[in-house]
């Protein structure tokens, strides 16, 4: 008789877990992660738009990322939703699948998935970097990791963002007769900075454009403490003079900014912010390097420490990322999935 050793038996990750035309799809589980389009059972990472969409039949998920979706799309955005705790394991035809926080944004999760011996940890979005809105990423060694490359360029490194918020904290300070409109991504980016700034002492009312309010809420809701935030439609001009007022970036230059007077500071708080010349392109005179997502540095420093063989890239820099992984002796390559937006943050 030949010995067959139980290794020879483990199908490696790609046989269960790969690229489909929907999305990424694990096999035996019969279900999707961060499906772009709707599908029967999908399971999310977080409440980004690129990554919760509305339509699926069966959605598992976090609980407050359940919430996210809800407040975007509306409470029937789904044919039933399942929370999903951290931490445990939940078993979905035979494949094992746990949700680890990611450290990206409020209810953000990697999820981990084991079958036949092998582990896979789809990360979602992640980074390492304190954030006083959501649980801190969690490292879990596995045998493939999948990765966003988002800021998968030696150029990126961001800030640290409690400095980044006293810059901005100065800045109102020094303009006393100037507004000051800050641009944030919506979900995530916004409550952090508002997080940020309170942990650093601004404890002036920070207004909202409408855009921000409903999601601000909920963090409230859920217990994230961020001070006296209100509705920048409810502000009387005077109000506005030397105040902190938060917009989409989208808002920054258009025609609803002109409320804020002659000459507003424009902020922009965002990873991309490295580049100079995307801060000049939308007339942000004070660039705030903070970002959501991990560095060039974290990227490669938790790649390594999860120890995976491969690493699978889903969108961002990803042929950067892969020629970098593959200098450093490591198995990687690009999934090269389809409606993940590489820009927003
Ligand atoms: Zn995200
Ligand atoms: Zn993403």
């Amino acid at each position: 008789m030949f010995a067959v050793s139980a290794s020879s038996l483990m199908r490696p990750v790609e046989t269960w877990l790969y690229p489909a035309s929907l999305g990424l799809y694990c096999e035996p589980g019969d279900f999707y992660i961060d499906p772009p389009r709707p599908v029967d059972r999908a399971l999310i990472t977080h409440g980004h738009s690129d990554h919760a969409r509305s339509g699926h039949a069966h959605v598992l998920a976090t609980a407050e990322t359940i919430d996210i979706m809800k407040v975007r799309y509306g409470a029937n955005c789904a044919g039933d939703f399942q929370a999903a705790e951290l931490g445990h394991t939940h078993t979905i035809n035979g494949v094992s699948v746990r949700f680890v926080p990611a450290g990206h944004i409020l209810g953000s999760a990697q999820i981990m998935l084991e079958y036949d011996g092998r582990r896979a940890v789809v990360s979602g979005d992640y980074k390492r970097a304190t954030d006083p809105t959501c649980r801190p990423f969690e490292l879990v060694p596995c045998d493939v990791f999948v990765t966003e490359a988002t800021f998968a360029l030696p150029v990126f490194r961001h800030e640290r963002a409690d400095s980044e918020a006293r810059r901005l904290i100065q800045s109102i300070a020094r303009n006393p007769e100037r507004t000051h409109l800050l641009g944030v991504y919506g979900l995530g980016k916004c409550q952090r900075m508002i997080a940020l700034l309170r942990a650093e002492g601004y404890d002036a009312p920070i207004w909202l454009h409408g855009a921000l309010v409903g999601l601000t809420a909920l963090y409230q809701n859920l217990g994230i403490d961020l001070g006296d935030c209100r509705p920048a439609s409810t502000a009387a001009d005077a109000d506005l003079i030397g105040a902190l007022v938060m917009c989409p970036p989208s808002a920054l230059m258009d025609r609803w900014s002109r409320r804020m007077g002659e000459d507003p500071v424009r902020v922009f708080a965002s990873g991309w912010m490295r580049v100079r010349g995307r801060a000049r392109q939308r007339g942000v005179e004070l660039p705030l390097i903070v970002s959501d997502h991990a560095d060039w540095p974290e990227l490669l420093d938790t790649i390594v420490e999860t120890g995976a063989e491969d690493v699978w890239v889903t969108h961002g820099r990803d042929d950067a990322l892969v020629h970098q992984l593959s200098l450093m002796g490591r198995r990687a390559r690009a999934l090269a999935l389809v409606g993940y937006d590489d820009d927003a943050e």
